[in-house]
């Protein structure tokens, strides 16, 4: 879970190489230390590992025993998630999600990541415009 360059990772990162964007990986500054991080874009993205954060795909079979001490451990990850994603999201990053079976199919990889890059620039966008509207109603209530 928290290793290091595993083999979805690599596959995300050499597609933002050939997108010539700069990327920096496990940054501590950050909560949950992300998997890689698009300065640029103000943009983090984790990938996740299916089984672990029960992505509901073929990867991710709910175990039989136990069952209870999963239910807890599964639960436990998600609420951690939740908490980085929100501190994240204080400091101005925004967090994706890239499901490590995705990661399997160059194709679909590549397309997910136009979207997550499309989709940080629009928020991107949309912050600049509400702090430029706010700084604007300043101006006319003072
Ligand atoms: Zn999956």
């Amino acid at each position: 879970m928290n290793s290091k360059n595993t083999k979805p990772e690599l596959k995300v990162q050499s597609i933002l190489k050939n997108k010539k964007l700069f990327f920096v990986k496990h940054i501590k500054a950050l909560a949950g230390t992300p998997d890689i991080v698009i300065p640029s874009h103000k943009i983090i993205i984790d990938i996740k590992g299916c089984f672990w954060h029960q992505h509901g795909c073929n990867n991710s079979k709910f175990p039989k025993t136990n069952q209870l001490f999963w239910v807890e451990k599964f639960e436990k990850i998600r609420i951690k998630d939740t908490e980085n994603l929100k501190l994240n999201k204080k400091k101005g990053w925004n967090t994706f999600d890239i499901w490590e079976c995705i990661t399997d199919n160059h194709q679909r990889l590549d397309h997910e990541i136009n979207r997550i890059l499309e989709i940080g620039k629009l928020i991107n966008q949309n912050y600049s415009l509400n702090r430029y509207n706010s700084k604007q109603f300043t101006i006319k209530t003072f």
